[in-house]
């Protein structure tokens, strides 16, 4: 019976091409490449959330808020001590050093004529530090894109004595942590020293003066040629202060 066994031959033939059909994806591990299609985002919808910013990165230039000052970072905070008089016998004790730099002001050497102030002439209490970042830091908040202020002279690292001997003219005051000379801001927008009355932003500047007074200055000296005002007690005009403002403030014992 020849055509049966042909047919046998012909289903054994059919039925092993089909086991083998059935078997050659166990065999081959290749995958498809059109088997799993990935999922396509609808259009206008995020693929994946935004990445966080880290605390601190900044993109782009962040916008200044009135709240705390970003240099006191950089400061070595003590609480210190301001002993004696800022004219006579004055000592500071466990002072804080202003760094050179901030974001909000630059120091400048009143003795050189430059950038930075050398360290040992940048100590104060740490209420003054405090005093003059939390005023400069409000004062460019409110001011868009106004430089720096500058910051000079405060007292020596343990106060004393900051007569001629340390340079220049010298200072009567600015013996225990309690004063500090700022410069006034200046018409070009420069971070220097407006050397003469003509280049100080009269504006600025009485802002500043302002904000001083408000913070609770015991006196500021301002030059004789500005037209700086403030209550008659605090604002006191006073030769050799057409460029820069002296800031007292009080001592507060605690
Ligand atoms: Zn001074």
């Amino acid at each position: 019976m020849p055509s049966v066994r042909l047919a046998v031959l012909a289903l054994v033939v059919l039925l092993a091409a089909a086991g083998l059909a059935r078997a050659r994806p166990l065999q081959d591990p290749t995958p498809i490449p059109t088997a799993t299609p990935a999922p396509t985002p609808l259009p206008g919808a995020t693929a994946a959330p935004a990445p966080t910013p880290l605390p601190g990165a900044t993109a782009a230039p962040t916008p200044l808020s009135a709240g705390s000052p970003p240099d006191f970072a950089e400061i070595v905070w003590n609480r210190s001590r301001a002993l004696g008089q800022p004219f006579s016998h004055g000592r500071l004790v466990d002072g804080v050093q202003l760094p050179e730099l901030g974001e909000d002001f630059f120091t400048w050497d009143p003795i050189f004529n430059r950038i930075p102030n050398r360290p040992w002439r940048r100590w104060g209490t740490d209420r003054l530090i405090r005093t003059l970042l939390e005023v400069i830091h409000a004062y460019r908040a409110e001011h868009d894109s106004v430089p720096r202020v500058g910051i000079m002279d405060l007292s020596r690292t343990q106060g004393g004595p900051f007569g001629p001997r340390y340079g220049g003219l010298g200072h009567s005051s600015h013996q225990n942590g309690l004063d500090a000379d700022v410069l006034y801001p200046r018409a070009d927008g420069l971070e220097r020293r407006a050397y003469k009355p003509s280049l100080v932003d009269q504006q600025l500047a009485q802002d500043l003066v302002d904000r001083f007074v408000a913070a609770g200055a015991q006196k500021i000296f301002v030059g004789p040629h500005l037209h700086l005002h403030g209550p008659h007690n605090v604002v006191v005009a006073l030769v050799y202060h057409d460029d820069h403002m002296h800031v007292r403030i009080h001592n507060v014992t605690r």
